[in-house]
């Protein structure tokens, strides 16, 4: 459930796109919301504010309407089981893991990957390397050398992601959506136990933490976690707010424009599939796909960056313009410039 407001130009762009696309959706009033959510409050609170303004916690009188509603839309609540599933399911095409290691070194030989060197010397010879570090990526695609072509760069930025309980006699873990409110700059969704996971939606008025490297940061809460409990407070007013600070600390790998690099580089053999910005888990089967075409449209010959790859969805038979991804594109202006990509 996506809240309609004036800043999302009530959602009629997503609205169409759904219809033409066939995606399951439907628009949604105010009874609606309550019926579904009947913990929920539908004043306005926008903008988003920071704690130390005195407007902090004071509707500005006007009332939200109405949302959208994509009844096949989902969440996954244990990511790392759904990793290790995946990664079972690619070993049963071959893949083999190996963990605990660190990549050390692109290595290469007269203009092509020759595979990547491990901190403790080991060598891994291949001659496809793809970049998939996460926030680590810039680190990786520094170590390649290929960063100066480069249009979008990617960074670690730091995250705060909020876990209370529902408030008393609400079933949420069984009845709530997942939802995006920008009206208050948070999104939510269930969480094991009854509980509700709050995280950001990066509202202008909130500092960015970003981080020189993916390894050495803060993993402490910070301000930053009341400050979402309190906003989302401010929709669910019996939302309770307990003293003991549960959730996660972690990093997005966001690109300068808050979409994904799917794309080859400057090095023959060497790709990247980073920038996630926060939002393409679901993405990742797809992009897996994707990129396994792109490798073979490049080492087949093609050149991308001239031609760029047209990708054909397996299931809905709809092409993607690879390019739209591209290292070199023109910063998107269109992007929200938050994990709302
Ligand atoms: C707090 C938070 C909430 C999120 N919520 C959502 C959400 O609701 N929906 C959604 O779609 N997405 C969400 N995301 C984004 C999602 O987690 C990422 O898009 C996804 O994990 C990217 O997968 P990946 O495999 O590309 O990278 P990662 O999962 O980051 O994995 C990269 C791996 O590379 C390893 N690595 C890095 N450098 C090296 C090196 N030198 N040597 C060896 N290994 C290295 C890392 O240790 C890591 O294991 C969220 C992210 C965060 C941080």
């Amino acid at each position: 459930m996506v809240m309609r407001t004036p800043e999302n130009d009530f959602l009629n762009k997503h609205l169409k796109n759904s219809l033409d696309l066939n995606i399951p959706v439907e628009e949604w009033d105010e009874s609606q919301i309550l019926a579904r959510m009947p913990i929920y409050a539908l004043e306005s609170y926008h903008p988003p504010k920071a704690r130390e303004d005195d407007a902090f916690g004071q509707p500005n009188g006007k009332s939200l309407h109405g949302a959208l509603y994509w009844p096949n839309g989902g969440y996954v609540t244990d990511p790392a089981l759904s990793s290790q599933n995946l990664a079972d399911a690619a070993r049963q095409y071959g893949a083999e893991f190996r963990m605990g290691v660190e990549v050390a070194e692109i290595m290469q030989a007269d203009g092509k990957v020759t595979g990547v060197r491990l901190a403790d010397g080991g060598e891994i010879h291949a001659p496809i390397v793809v970049n998939v570090a996460g926030p680590g990526s810039a680190i990786i695609n520094e170590m390649a050398g290929v960063t100066e072509e480069m249009t979008i760069k990617t960074r670690p930025l730091r995250q705060e992601v909020v876990h209370v309980p529902s408030p008393e006699g609400f079933d949420f873990e069984g009845q709530a959506p997942v939802v995006s409110d920008n009206d208050i700059g948070c999104y939510v969704r269930p969480e094991h136990g009854n509980h509700i996971l709050i995280g950001s939606e990066d509202p202008e008025c909130d500092p960015h933490y970003w981080t020189e490297n993916d390894t050495d940061y803060d993993r402490n809460f910070t301000e930053q976690w009341t400050t979402q409990a309190l906003r989302y407070a401010q929709r669910v007013p019996s939302l309770g707010i307990p003293s003991k600070l549960r959730g996660v600390v972690d990093l997005y790998d966001a690109s300068t424009d808050w979409i994904p690099i799917y794309d080859k580089s400057s090095l023959g053999g060497y790709y990247m599939a980073c920038g996630t910005s926060g939002n393409q888990y679901k993405n990742a089967p797809i992009a897996g796909k994707m990129m396994a075409a792109l490798i073979k449209y490049c080492e087949d010959g093609a050149d991308h960056d001239v031609a760029p790859l047209d990708f054909q969805l397996p299931y809905i038979q709809r092409n993607i313009d690879v390019g739209f991804y591209s290292r070199k594109r023109q910063i998107n202006e269109e992007s929200s410039f938050s994990v709302l990509g």
